[in-house]
C-alpha cells in the first residue's frame, strides 16, 4: 500500500479576485466602473480600500458582499464560488457581515432587537439572543443601552450597534463602506480604536472602504489604492506598523510617510 504523501500546509486565501470588471449598463448608461481586479486577502488581514470618489470602492464592497454580480471576473470565499451561475452561494454568504455608512436601524426596534435581528431571521430563541445581544453590546461598548431606541443614541452609538448586528451571526469577513464617514472627527478617531480592538478581538478579516488616507493608514494591514474610474489597482501598499496602534501613531515618521505617498499618489489623479 502507497504512503500517504505529506500535503503542503499552505493557508488559503480566504477571499480570492479574479479579474474583476463591472460594466453598469443600461439604455442610457454604460459605465466601466471596474476593471482587472486581481486580489488575495488572506484569513484576519485588515484591508482597507481607498480611492477618489466614483473610482468603485461601494461597486467593488459590493461585489465582495454578493449584493451584486460582477459583468466579469470571479469572487471566492473560503475557496468556495461566491456565484454558480447566477445562482448566490447561500453557505458563502453566512460568512459575511456588512456595515454601511449610515447605520440603517429600524426606528422601531430596541438597540437589543435590531442588534439580534439577523439571529431571529434564523430563529434563535428569544432568551438566546437576549444574552447574544448582551454581549455584542459590551463588545462594541455600548452595554446598558440594549432597551433604548435609536434616536436616544448618538451618531457613533448608532454606528456601534450596527456593527454589533453585523457581528450577530459571528461572520468571518467584515465588509466596511465608509462606516465612519458621517461622524465628527473626534468619534471617529474613538471609532478607529474600537474597530481596531474588536477586529483583534474577533479574529475576523476586514474589509473597509474609506476616503480618509490617514483611516485607511491607521487601520490596514494593506491599503489598496483604486485608480479614478474606471477603478484598477493602482498600488497595495502594506502598513507594518506593530498592533494595537495608538492615536498617537499617527505623529510617527513612518505613519506620516505612508500617509504622504498615499497623499502624492492621490493628489496626482486629479
Ligand atoms: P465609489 O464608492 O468609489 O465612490 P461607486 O462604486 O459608487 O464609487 O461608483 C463607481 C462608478 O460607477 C461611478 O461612476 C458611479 O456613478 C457608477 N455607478 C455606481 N453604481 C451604479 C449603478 N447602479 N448604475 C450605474 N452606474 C453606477
Ligand atoms: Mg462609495
Amino acid at each position: 500500500m502507497a504512503e500517504d504523501t505529506p500535503q503542503p500546509v499552505e493557508k488559503p486565501a480566504k477571499i480570492r479576485l479574479t479579474d474583476i470588471a463591472q460594466r453598469y449598463k443600461t439604455r442610457d448608461i454604460d459605465v466601466l466602473a471596474l476593471t482587472d481586479v486581481n486580489l488575495e486577502i488572506a484569513q484576519g488581514e485588515f484591508l482597507v480600500l481607498l480611492g477618489p470618489s466614483g473610482c468603485g470602492k461601494t461597486t467593488l464592497l459590493r461585489i465582495i458582499a454578493g449584493l451584486l454580480r460582477s459583468t466579469g471576473g470571479s469572487v471566492e470565499v473560503s475557496g468556495q464560488q461566491l456565484w454558480n451561475g447566477r445562482e448566490r452561494n447561500d453557505a458563502v454568504m453566512q460568512e459575511l457581515g456588512v456595515v454601511f455608512q449610515d447605520a440603517n436601524l429600524f426606528p422601531w426596534m430596541t438597540i437589543e432587537d435590531n442588534i439580534a435581528l439577523p439571529l431571529k431571521l434564523r430563529g434563535v430563541p428569544k432568551a438566546e439572543r437576549r444574552r447574544r445581544a448582551g454581549e455584542l453590546c459590551e463588545l462594541v461598548g455600548i452595554k446598558g443601552f440594549e432597551k433604548r431606541w435609536p434616536r436616544e443614541l448618538s451618531g457613533g452609538m448608532r454606528q456601534r450597534a450596527a456593527i454589533a448586528r453585523a457581528l450577530s451571526c459571528k461572520p468571518q469577513i467584515l465588509l466596511m463602506d465608509e462606516p465612519f464617514g458621517a461622524l465628527d472627527a473626534m468619534t471617529r478617531d474613538q471609532m478607529n480604536l474600537e474597530l481596531q480592538r474588536i477586529w483583534i478581538e474577533s479574529g475576523c478579516t476586514v474589509i473597509l472602504v474609506t476616503h480618509s488616507i490617514r483611516e485607511a493608514v491607521f487601520l490596514a494591514d494593506r491599503v489598496l489604492l483604486l485608480s479614478p474610474r474606471p477603478g484598477r489597482m493602482d498600488t497595495l501598499t502594506s502598513i507594518d506598523i506593530e498592533r494595537p496602534r495608538s492615536i498617537y501613531v499617527q505623529s510617527t515618521p513612518e505613519f506620516q510617510k505612508h500617509e504622504l505617498e498615499l497623499r502624492q499618489r492621490l493628489d496626482s489623479f486629479a
